[in-house]
């Protein structure tokens, strides 16, 4: 896999930097990368104009989103800017949502390109920005973050790390354990990995419900229709080990698998 970005002369006839360091990269995408989620070959660029979608799979149809960032990061910023917040919304609920390519590249390289599966980007993880009012438009304009952070590790799965291709094999295998994780719609995926990411942040491979508990608050911002937060967690517990997440080990312990 060469990681070294070509300009063309597509890319070279726009004047704005970040279009042509969109078409650059996404020519790059286009012509190296295998489809991360099956393996197949390549991945085959929309045309220019649709919202959203990037790429997709002739084999298995999952589509893709790009984002380019032109940056070196030793470890993925807290968050990035996302779409449009309703469209973001709408998207999430639609079955052609994309999975999410995060390439960064500096100096005409690419140093790491990131696999978001889907189902990781929930609405407790969206934030709804502040309306600007973009210049000549007579309506104003609700944008988003996504909260990278608040992603469990197994989400971020890395097709190049610091530099250095992963192991195509790894990246299928990656993909393919964290798929259990989708549960039956988006909400009730969202609890499964706002408490994933809270046993992630305890930190140690054994820990106790009490420790859990600790987070009481922090789900309840996130999910303020709910009254009962501990026996949601509870139950987010025995689903994360019905999907082999973790393991009880009796009289409130449990332990990691992942
Ligand atoms: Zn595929």
């Amino acid at each position: 896999m060469d990681l070294h970005l070509n300009e063309t002369p597509e890319a070279l006839s726009y004047h704005s930097k970040t279009q042509r360091a969109r078409v650059i990269t996404e020519g790059w995408t286009a012509a190296n990368l295998y489809c991360p989620t099956c393996g197949a070959p390549h991945l085959i660029q929309f045309e220019a104009s649709r919202p959203m979608a990037d790429f997709h799979c002739e084999h298995c149809k999952q589509q893709f989103e790009q984002k380019s960032i032109e940056k070196k990061p030793s470890h993925l910023p807290r968050k990035i800017n996302g779409s449009g917040y309703d469209a973001m919304m709408e998207r999430l609920e639609s079955p052609d949502n994309p999975h999410l390519l995060l390439l960064y590249h500096k100096d005409g390289m690419i140093n790491n390109l990131v696999l978001i599966p889907k189902y990781f980007i929930t609405t407790s993880i969206v934030e709804k920005r502040k309306p600007t009012w973009p210049k000549g438009r007579s309506k104003e304009w609700i944008g988003s973050y996504i909260w990278l952070e608040g992603i469990p590790e197994c989400g971020k799965i890395y097709i190049i790390k610091d530099g250095v291709p992963e192991d195509p094999k790894k990246v299928l295998e990656l993909y393919r354990k964290t798929k259990p994780l989708k549960a039956r719609d988006l909400e009730s995926t969202g609890w499964l990995l706002d408490v994933l990411k809270c046993v992630e942040k305890i930190g140690t491979s054994t820990f106790t419900l009490s420790q859990l508990y600790v987070f009481e608050s922090d789900l309840k911002k996130k999910h303020p229709e709910n009254r009962h937060i501990k026996d949601k967690i509870r139950q987010q517990l025995q689903e994360l080990r019905d999907k082999g997440f973790i393991e009880f080990k009796g009289r409130g312990k449990y332990r990691t698998l992942f």
